[in-house]
C-alpha cells in the first residue's frame, strides 16, 4: 500500500527530477495533492455515468495528462469500495472506508505508479537517494500488488488495484498483470489510466473497459485556478495546453507569466539561462511549445501556447525544422543523464539561429556549447 503523510520524512525531494514540487510539503500546499473527483468539477458527470454502465472488473481510463486522470481513478476505486447503503451517491466521503481511501490507509487499496509521480502527489516512495526517483513502474512493485490482491480484503467489500499510468508498466510488468486481469481474484478491480492506448498491449486493453475523460472547457479551467489563488491564470493555462492541473503544479513551482513569455526572446538571444534549474523534460517540453508557435505565427496563425507578442519577427522556416529536428532527437532520449546546462546552452543556441535578423550575443558573452553536446553528437533513435 502506497501511504501518504506517514513516511514523509523518509522520502526526499528529486532537486534534480520533474521539479521542485515534487516534494510532498510543496505538493500539499499547493493542493496538488492526491483526492477524488470532488475537486475537479469537469469528471464529476463521467464518475457517475462510468459507475451506472460499468461492466466487469477492469477499466482503463484514458485521458490527456494533466486533466485528473489519477484523480477519477482514485475516485472510482473509492466509490468502488464505498461502505454506504444502497441508493446512497458513491463515494459517499462520510462512510469509514471513504475516510479510509482520502486518508490513503485503506487496506483494500492499492496505488501503483512510478516513484516520481507519486512523490509529486505527496505519496511516501522508499528508493535509493542515489538515483533518480523511477519513472517507470518496476517488475517488483507490479509482483507485490498482485501478491496482495490474493489475500483477504481487509473491510470484506473487495479490493482494488489502481495503476497509473499503464504505459509506465515496461513489457514483463505488462505480461505480469495480464494473467490478473485474465482471471482476477474474487472481489477484485482493477482501474488504469494512460494517455495513449497505442502504448499498452492489445490483450490488456481489450480486457479493460474504456473511459475517455473529457478535456474541461476554458472557462471552467481558468474559474477552478483562479479559485486556488493562481495569478496568470490564462497565460499558464495556455502553456500547459489547456490542462488545469498542469498549470496548478507549475503555479506551486514558481513559474509565472512573466518568466513564460520571457523565454521566446531569451531564446533568440542565445540565452540558456532562462532554463538555469529547469528539468530536461520541461525545458525540452517548453522549447518544442515555442518552435510550434514560432512556425504558426511565421504562417500567419495564432499561436497557441506562447502570447503572440513575445515571439520574435523573422523566422527562418529551413532552420526552424532543422531545430525541430534536434528536439525530437532529445526527446526520445529525455531520460538519458544529461548535464542540464550544457544541453540547454547547445539546443538553445541552435534556435537562436531559426530567427532571421535577431542578432545573437558577440562571440564574448555568447555561452560555447562544449564538443560533447554539438548537433552531430546528439543520439540517434
Ligand atoms: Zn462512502
Amino acid at each position: 500500500m502506497v501511504t501518504a503523510a506517514a513516511n514523509r520524512r523518509g522520502t526526499r525531494s528529486p532537486a534534480d527530477e520533474a521539479s521542485p514540487a515534487a516534494a510532498p510539503d510543496v505538493a500539499e500546499a499547493a493542493g496538488l495533492q492526491l483526492s477524488g473527483v470532488q475537486e475537479l468539477p469537469w469528471l464529476v458527470a463521467a464518475l457517475a455515468a462510468t459507475l451506472e454502465h460499468q461492466k466487469g472488473h477492469a477499466v482503463m481510463v484514458h485521458a490527456d495528462p494533466g486533466i485528473g486522470a489519477l484523480e477519477f481513478a482514485f475516485g472510482l476505486a473509492q466509490a468502488w469500495l464505498c461502505e454506504s447503503g444502497d441508493g446512497a451517491q458513491r463515494p459517499c466521503s462520510r462512510c469509514v472506508s471513504c475516510r479510509l481511501t482520502r486518508a490513503q490507509t485503506h487496506p483494500d487499496l492499492m496505488l501503483r505508479l512510478p516513484q516520481h509521480l507519486a512523490l509529486q502527489h505527496g505519496l511516501a516512495v522508499e528508493y535509493d537517494d542515489k538515483r533518480k526517483p523511477s519513472r517507470q513502474i518496476r517488475v517488483a512493485e507490479l509482483r507485490s500488488a498482485l501478491d496482495w490482491s490474493v489475500t483477504t480484503s481487509g473491510r470484506g467489500h473487495g479490493k482494488v488495484l489502481l495503476i497509473h499510468p499503464a504505459e509506465a508498466m515496461n513489457a514483463v510488468a505488462a505480461s505480469a498483470l495480464l494473467k490478473t486481469l485474465e482471471e482476477p481474484p474474487a472481489g477484485m478491480r482493477i482501474v488504469l489510466t494512460t494517455a495513449d492506448p497505442g502504448l499498452l498491449l492489445a490483450t490488456i486493453s481489450s480486457r479493460c473497459q474504456r473511459v475517455v475523460l473529457p478535456r474541461p472547457e476554458r472557462a471552467d479551467s481558468l474559474q477552478w485556478l483562479q479559485q486556488r489563488d493562481v495569478a496568470d491564470a490564462a497565460m499558464l493555462l495556455d502553456a500547459t495546453g489547456g490542462r488545469p492541473l498542469t498549470a496548478l503544479r507549475w503555479h506551486a513551482e514558481g513559474l509565472d507569466a512573466r518568466a513564460w513569455a520571457a523565454i521566446p526572446s531569451a531564446v533568440a538571444r542565445a540565452d540558456a539561462t532562462v532554463f538555469a534549474s529547469w528539468p530536461v523534460p520541461r525545458m525540452l517540453d517548453a522549447l518544442q511549445k515555442l518552435a510550434h508557435d514560432a512556425a504558426l505565427r511565421a504562417c500567419g496563425a495564432e499561436p497557441r501556447f506562447f502570447p503572440r507578442a513575445s515571439l520574435p519577427d523573422g523566422l527562418d522556416l529551413v532552420a526552424a525544422a532543422r531545430w525541430q529536428q534536434s528536439l525530437l532527437r532529445v526527446m526520445r532520449h529525455a531520460d538519458h543523464p544529461w548535464s542540464e546546462g550544457l544541453l540547454a546552452e547547445a539546443l538553445v543556441i541552435e534556435g537562436a539561429q531559426i530567427w532571421q535578423g535577431v542578432r545573437a550575443p558577440s562571440p564574448s558573452t555568447r555561452p560555447q556549447p562544449r564538443a560533447e553536446f554539438s548537433g552531430s553528437r546528439f543520439p540517434n533513435a
